[in-house]
């Protein structure tokens, strides 16, 4: 192993699992870049280093020697186990570490654990960048979207480095300085919730062709990889292709038909709507996909309901060519409903903790080495160009015409679903989201009705300035307020 107190890395990385040393990796192949390891087993950074003689790796055994490899500012990139392996090694560098100096969490942290740590570490004089980084071990290698937080300061020096290492979508490297603190984190936590609710309609969509039409994986493989040649060309679609192809070795099926039907998931989506929760915005096409994956893995529930009454009558697809575009149709639409109300939740985001967050950026970022990687962003990018202050993504021209289109295919599809017994969470979710939103009138109105009659929680009226409240359990007659109408 090399060992040197010499100040010559610019860039250091801390933990060397599969993330960490693919990043390190690509950080080393970039011109310009030496680059400092350290893992808290010396075991993975010989291994790393012995390995990979031609990235000429500084390696330190210990964390002193890895702050004194680094040339001034120092700059680390910890990829470490999220949550207390986080925790330990940011306590760590700031031993090491000196005023101006930046430490980067490249991990899957809480945005609020990272608006902890960014003020906690802010304290010492030490920049602390929560970073997002999308695309897995293949991004991390050969270039990843990334979602950086922090301090216009740390910026400066970061911008340039991890720009070197970002996956590039025409022309252009996926990495913006996002917002402060926790903005970073936040931002990748929406990309994974919206990458639920894309997966989640995918797979309905693949549910619908197939037990609609009879088609095969192999058979619907092919549907999928033409629709990746128009508007839904996206990652997604073309490695659904890939595994709708598949045959199982072993038993010569598809692979599809013996993956066990139960769909695990890290968190991610759940924070992101947990946090919807707490901001007051619908991200029901997303909430849809994390349940779905909830209720898939609920075997003993499943079992138990499997004698339950499905629809009597029999129900068949009458054009299974008018039904797959239907279904294209529907999920198209539904996309754009996952993506608004995901762009929503950042919108609130950046309000409650004072993020200035670029939208268009946003959606240009991800148009490489992330999962949700597509063509459709560049209308996304476009529509927030056009008019920064949308309030609504899908009412953007181009995204309102798309889904005018398509909302005749979009309805029968869910009324076909609903009529056939097939589940169809995240599509029909999301159409009665965009009824709901183009309603002239809600329901809402007998539901203030409803919670002023049993808790006298006061109602607005659509004719009358005040709050106004009627006497239930009295003479039925309607008071205001005291002062509610100034
Ligand atoms: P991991 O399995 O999450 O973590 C293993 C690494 O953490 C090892 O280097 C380990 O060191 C170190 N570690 C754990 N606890 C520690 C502690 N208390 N002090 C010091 N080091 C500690 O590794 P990973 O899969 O490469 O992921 C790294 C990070 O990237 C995670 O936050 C993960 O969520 C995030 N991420 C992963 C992906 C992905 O696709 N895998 C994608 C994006 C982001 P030892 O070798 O000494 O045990």
């Amino acid at each position: 192993m090399v060992n040197t107190a010499e100040a010559r890395a610019n860039i250091g990385v801390v933990g060397l699992a599969v993330m960490g040393s693919n990043l390190a990796r690509n950080l080393a192949s970039r011109e310009g870049n030496t680059v400092a390891v350290y893992n808290r087993s010396p075991e993975r950074t010989d291994l790393l280093v012995s390995e990979h003689p031609e990235a000429g790796f500084v390696a330190s055994k210990t964390i002193e020697e890895f702050a004194a490899s680094l040339s001034k500012p120092r700059t680390a990139i910890i990829m470490v186990q999220a949550g207390k392996g986080t925790d330990a090694v940011i306590q760590q560098l700031t031993e090491v570490f000196e005023p101006g100096d930046i430490i980067v969490d490249g991990g899957n942290a809480l945005f609020t654990d990272t608006i902890r740590r960014e003020k906690a570490v802010r304290e010492t004089g030490i920049n602390f960048v929560g970073a997002g980084i999308s695309g897995g071990e293949e991004g991390a290698l050969k270039g990843p979207s990334i979602m950086p937080g922090g301090s216009a300061e740390a910026w400066e020096t970061l911008g340039p480095i991890l720009k070197s290492i970002a996956a590039i979508a025409e022309g252009e490297p996926c990495v913006t300085h996002v917002g402060t603190d926790g903005a970073g984190h936040f931002v990748k936590m929406i990309h994974n919730g919206i990458e639920y609710a894309d997966m989640q309609l995918i797979a309905e969509a693949y549910d619908l062709i197939r037990r609609g039409t009879g088609k095969s994986p192999a058979e619907i493989a092919e549907i999928f990889a033409e629709w990746n040649r128009g508007t839904l060309e996206s990652y997604l679609i073309e490695i659904t292709a890939e595994v709708l192809k598949q045959v199982d070795a072993k038993t010569g099926q598809p692979l599809v038909d013996v993956i066990l039907d139960q769909a695990g998931a890290k968190g991610t989506g759940a924070w992101t709507v947990q946090t919807a929760l707490d901001l007051g915005i619908p991200v029901s096409g997303i909430a849809e996909a994390v349940f779905a994956r909830s209720l898939s893995s609920k075997p003993a529930q499943r079992a138990a309901a499997r004698e339950l009454a499905g629809p009597s009558e029999e129900w068949t697809v009458t054009d299974p060519d008018q039904f797959v575009e239907d279904v294209r149709q529907a999920l198209y639409a539904s996309k754009i409903i996952a993506y608004s109300q995901g762009f929503d939740e950042i919108v609130a985001g950046a309000e409650q903790y004072g993020w200035d967050i670029k939208k268009g950026e946003i959606a240009k970022i991800w148009r490489g080495g992330c999962i949700i990687r597509a063509q459709f962003l560049n209308r996304i990018t476009e529509a927030y160009e056009e008019n920064p202050e949308l309030v609504a993504l899908v009412t953007a021209p181009y995204f309102s015409d798309a889904v005018a289109e398509a909302q005749d295919s979009w309805r029968r599809v869910v009324v076909a679903a609903a009529q056939a017994g097939i589940p169809s969470p995240a599509f029909s979710s999301s159409l009665s989201y965009y009824d709901g939103l183009r309603a002239e009138r809600l329901p809402a109105a007998l539901v203030q009705g409803q919670r002023d009659f049993f808790g006298a929680h006061t109602y607005k009226r659509v004719d009358l300035d005040g709050t106004f409240h009627t006497l239930w359990s009295g003479d039925r007659s309607e008071v205001e307020q005291a002062g509610s109408s100034h």
